[in-house]
């Protein structure tokens, strides 16, 4: 086996999937303290924290108490390579969160036991679903009272279409739990409620061994009972269904005490994806390839107050990165020197002397480089499938001081590269409109155009309902819906021709009326 080939297949590159308060942060804590990355739980919070004090970008989280970043971690464990892509964890999210979700290989998908399956949830799934991504499922919080398991597990089908494969079963619940029967291994791990203990923890062998109906009484009959339920329902797992994105693993636990963990890192190591093949413009890119390549999927402005630049993350799709590489960038048509590409590591950012298949690393950035940008070593290929998103929300952009239109402009197309907001210019006036999927982005985008391009600016409510990029087969027939609409035509950043709806109703007119339209709520970049 190449060693390419041998570093990409231990490589796990995944995110968490959740609504807020799940128990994200918490179990992203947990995991790095299984994997050994960090010692005590509590030092990512301390980390960020004394990050967030000496950067002016960082100010306006700590102002906000919120993390609007995204961060990279990566560890090993068991003979893998975890890399965990954490996405913002407010409920007020922007499309890093989705980009996010374009640059991993499986998703790890948290649920609440008392709340069952949330909105934001829901969300996150659709984008999983464009790519099939497999989704592996941890529901949360068993130390405190829920709703019945196979009641969650039903809403999961019913509600996300996936086919739930129990893995770990909670014995008992809330006051009552005791620790959970893993199927698999027909073996009971028991519950301490030890915040502090993540070594080894008591187990009982066997489903019908007699020592559990003395200790346990009821909550031993009751698992009973619904592991022959499940055996009824033939919920056996199926690694290639998983695979398939078609059923979701189950595991059952209680971040907050170390409990499941282990069990969960244990079960996603084994099965969770490794690098596959990815779509571009002109074939197929094999993680194995000897030729470096990967696409940028995401920008963060000042990091690391040191250096005022931005830093883009770009994941490796094929080859391998060695320090001091030259790597080709497709959009530019030219060599980029990467002298000192970043690398994430649990404990801190470190240069990175080589990356695989399923790695992230960080190029600095002075301007150079957009989201969706693709790397080679000279081959003329784009990724495809780092889309943006038709934005939900819409703002007016009114200057200040009108002499400033220059830097507004400048500043503005910055942003949208970095894909903190989307610029529309109508056609039919001087207006300049911003969308955005969260309105935390226009707090943002407001707040940076004053820090880092010296321009005041006022957001204003505007008649838009929702975009869509439009393109039609028939060149004169599109001619012909823009004239016919041209108060409602905007181009985006790129040039390209959006609709404006001004409501639902207005966007299902328009459809009716030009059936031979295309209306997309996604924009491929490039
Ligand atoms: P996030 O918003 O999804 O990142 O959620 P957090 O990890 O910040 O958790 C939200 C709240 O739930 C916090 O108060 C946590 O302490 C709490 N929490 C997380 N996991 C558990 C758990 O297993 N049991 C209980 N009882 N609380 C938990």
């Amino acid at each position: 086996m190449s060693r390419i080939l041998e570093q990409a297949q231990r490589r796990r590159t995944f995110a968490i999937i959740s609504h807020p308060d799940a128990g994200k942060t918490t179990l992203t804590e947990k995991l790095l303290l299984f994997g050994g990355a960090i010692q005590l739980a509590g030092t990512v919070k301390g980390r960020k924290a004394s990050r967030h004090a000496t950067s002016d970008w960082m100010a306006l989280e700590q102002q906000r108490g919120i993390s609007i970043t995204t961060s990279v971690m990566q560890f090993p464990y068991n003979d893998k390579i975890v890399n965990l892509l954490d996405t913002p964890g407010h409920e007020d999210f922007s499309e890093d969160t989705y980009r996010t979700l374009t640059a991993v290989d499986s998703a790890l998908m948290v649920i609440d036991a008392a709340k069952g399956v949330e909105a934001r949830t829901i969300k996150l799934m659709e984008v999983c679903r464009l790519r099939d991504t497999p989704i592996i499922t941890f529901v949360n919080k068993l130390d405190r009272e829920g709703r019945p398991p196979l009641e969650l597990l039903d809403e999961v089908e019913k509600v996300l279409g996936l086919h739930c494969t129990p893995i770990t079963w909670p014995l008992g619940m809330g006051r009552d739990f005791k620790g959970v029967y893993h199927l698999l291994e027909d073996r009971f791990y028991l519950y301490s409620g030890d915040k502090h203990r993540v070594s080894e923890i008591e187990t009982i062998d066997g489903l019908m061994n007699p020592v559990l109906m003395e200790r346990y009484g009821s909550v031993y009959q009751t698992l009973r009972d619904e592991i022959e339920l499940l055996q009824m329902a033939g919920t056996e797992f199926d690694l290639e269904q998983y695979r398939a994105a078609k059923l979701t693993p189950v595991f059952f636990g209680a971040a907050i005490n170390n409990f499941g963990i282990r069990e969960l890192l244990n079960g996603f190591t084994e099965w969770a994806p490794p690098p596959q093949g990815r779509a571009s413009t002109v074939r197929e890119v094999e993680p194995s390839e000897e030729k470096f390549t990967g696409f940028v999927f995401k920008i963060q402005a000042n990091m690391d107050p040191k250096h005022r630049d931005r830093v883009a993350f770009l994941r490796v799709c094929s080859g391998a990165y060695k320090r001091g590489m030259t790597l080709h960038s497709v959009r530019l048509g030219g060599p980029v020197r990467v002298s000192h590409a970043l690398t994430f590591m649990a404990a801190d950012r470190d240069v990175v002397e080589e990356a695989y298949p399923g790695d992230i690393i960080g190029l600095h950035n002075y301007g150079t480089i957009a989201i969706g940008d693709s790397f080679s070593e000279g081959e003329e290929l784009r990724f495809t499938g780092i889309p943006n998103f038709a934005p939900e929300l819409f703002r007016r952009v009114v200057l200040k001081d009108p002499m400033k239109a220059k830097q507004l402009n400048k500043g503005l197309d910055q942003l949208c590269e970095e894909g903190a907001t989307q610029v529309y210019r109508p056609v039919a006036n001087n207006d300049i409109v911003l969308g955005a999927v969260g309105v935390l982005q226009f707090d943002v985008v407001q707040y940076r155009l004053k820090d880092e391009y010296g321009v005041d600016s006022v957001f204003e409510p505007v008649q838009v309902h929702t975009a869509r990029w439009i393109d039609c087969a028939d060149p004169k027939k599109l001619k012909e819906f823009v004239e016919k609409n041209d108060t409602r035509i905007a181009k985006d950043h790129y040039g390209d021709l959006v609709y404006l709806a001004s409501s639902n109703v207005n966007l299902n007119m328009a459809k009716e009326r030009f059936p031979d339209v295309r209306f997309s709520e996604t924009r491929e970049h490039g």
